[in-house]
This record gives C-alpha cells, structure tokens and sequence, in this order.
C-alpha cells in the first residue's frame, strides 16, 4: 500500500477543482468561470488497488477584505503544510506573475516539493508553453514543471505517475469507498451555488449562499430537498429570482438533475431566496454553513 497526501493551491479560477474532479473521477467540487467558487477545502479521494492519494481542493488565494474571504486564504496555507506534494497551478495563459510571487515564497518555506502544474495548455500554443517552463525554471525552483489540461483530462497520467514518486506511506486513510469528507447536505448545496454561479452575473456570485435545511424522503422514495438562498440585498433576490422567477426555476431544474445523480434517487427541490445583510460578516453564519469556526479569525 502506498499513500499521501497532495495539497492543491494557486489563485481563483487556475483550475483546482476541475483538476480535483477530472482525477478522481467524480464531481466532489463545483466548478465556476467566477473567482472564489471553493470557500473551504475539500477532499478528494483516489483510491486504486494498493494506492491511496487524497487531494485536498483549497480556495484561490486572493486580496480579502472580509471575514470570509479571510477564512478561505488562511484555510488554503494551513492545508499545504504538511503534505506530501503541492501542485501549485497556474492558468498557462497567464502565466506566473507577482501575486503567485508571493503566494509561492510562503509555500517553499513549507519544504514540501511543488510541482508548477502549467494548466489549460489547451489554450496557448507549444511556444508559449516552451516560453513560461523556460520562465519558471529560472525563476523558481520548483520539484517538478507539468502542463496539463484539467478541462480535457489531458497529461494527467504522467501528473500521478510523478506524484507517485514523492508519496511513501503505507496508511490507508480512508475506507476504499470514501471519495470525499463533505456531508451530502454540504454536496447539495453547493451543486445549487454552482447553478446560482453560472446562471448569474457581477456582484450575485460573492453575495450568495445556500443552505439545505430539511432532507426528507417519502413512501415513494423520492426525496424532498429543502433549501435557502442567502443574499445580502433585496435587490439581488430578484436577481436570484429573476423575471417571472424564470432564472431560479432554471437552477431547481438544473440543480435537481445533478441532485438525482448524487442521490440515485428522484428528488423534488424546494428553493427559497431568502435575504440577509452583510452574512459574509457574519461569524454565527458563516459557521452555519458549514464553515468552520476557528479558522476565520481576523
Ligand atoms: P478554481 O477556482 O481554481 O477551482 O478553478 P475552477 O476549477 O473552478 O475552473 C475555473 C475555470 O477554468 C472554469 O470555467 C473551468 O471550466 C476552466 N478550466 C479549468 N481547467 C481548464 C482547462 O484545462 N482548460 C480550459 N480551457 N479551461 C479550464
Ligand atoms: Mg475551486
């Protein structure tokens, strides 16, 4: 048996969780062309015959300037110390600049080998990419250079080969059949923040949370979600809501599908927009949601 743990980390939307999900195979994050979708870590367990490597999604580092987005960087550096590897990702169109600087000066003081993932070479071209190995070679001193493509699955082979080099325990973490550590409350409402994310525009998106109150399951076996929407103004419950609530029936149905697939059961999915001022600044609510308390300290 052969076992580790890898941190995966870099600023919003590099790509983490499409790479979380695309190597274990199962949608254990959700996923968002908005900053800041992944509030807390989430792992993802891949497990094969004699090998066990448990990734841990963090949030993107960001400029925070509430309670909230405070807790998601903190929560980010606490998980890559102490593992086996971090996969530091970087959008390869962008390319590494002074924030990553930053980011990646704490991250070597860890002295955990960083493997610079170059993500998304889907989009650039081979002399791009030769350009920013060349620039990260000789700026940086990380354990290992990988391109890859989360979104098209693309070197991900050679990704765990390598990983597999700087793992040796012999510890099987977690069952063979656990693939996660959220509870499906936590899994259900964040597939309905991901439908809220992609249906939605400018401020809605850093402004919204979902609870899911209730989980009931009738004679029928159909089970009857019950969830909250969290806004912070009245203004934005009817963008959430939208015109004839034609955008919030949009995310029940979309939301629904993805629910029935994780449940393997029919669903019926209550949706209910509620609004509540300034939650992001609210200790006692943030908790609420699952986030948890000792870490969002100011
Ligand atoms: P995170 O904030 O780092 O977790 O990033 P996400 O996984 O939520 O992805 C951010 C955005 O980048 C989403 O729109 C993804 O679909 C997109 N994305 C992720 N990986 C790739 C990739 O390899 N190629 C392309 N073209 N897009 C990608
Ligand atoms: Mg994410």
């Amino acid at each position: 048996m052969k076992s580790g743990f890898v941190a995966i980390v870099g600023k919003p939307n590099a790509g983490k969780s499409t790479l979380i999900n695309a190597l274990i195979h199962e949608k254990v994050s959700i996923i968002s062309h908005k900053a800041q979708t992944t509030r807390n870590s989430i792992i993802g367990v891949l497990n094969q015959e004699d090998l066990q490597i448990v990734f841990l999604d963090t949030p993107g580092i960001h400029k925070a300037n509430t309670i909230l987005g405070n807790y998601m960087n903190k929560e980010a550096f606490k998980q890559a110390d102490g593992v086996d590897v971090i996969y530091y990702l970087c959008d390869a169109k962008k390319g590494l600049d002074d924030q990553d600087r930053e980011i990646l000066e704490q991250m070597f003081s860890y002295h955990v080998p960083i493997f610079l993932l170059l993500n998304k070479i889907d989009l650039i071209s081979k002399d791009q990419l030769v350009s920013r190995v060349i620039y990260a070679n000789e700026n940086y001193k990380f354990t290992e250079i990988i391109p890859i493509s989360a979104g098209n699955q693309e070197n991900l082979q050679e990704l765990l080969d390598t990983t597999l080099k700087y793992i040796h325990d012999d510890i099987q973490f977690y069952p063979e059949d656990v693939t996660t550590n959220t509870t499906i409350e936590f899994r259900i409402s964040e597939l309905i923040r991901e439908k809220i994310l992609q249906l939605t525009h400018e401020e809605i998106p850093h402004s919204v949370a979902v609870t899911v109150d209730k989980m009931q399951r009738d004679e029928y076996d159909k089970v009857h979600v019950y969830a909250n929407i969290i806004v912070e103004r009245a203004s934005q419950k009817g963008m959430v809501i939208g015109k004839g609530g034609k955008l919030l029936k949009e995310v029940g149905i979309r939301a629904r599908k993805d629910i029935e697939a994780l449940l393997g059961n029919k669903v019926y999915l209550e949706l209910w927009v509620k609004v509540d001022k300034d939650w992001r600044n609210k200790k006692s609510h943030i908790e609420d949601m699952g986030y948890r308390s000792s870490d969002y300290k100011k």
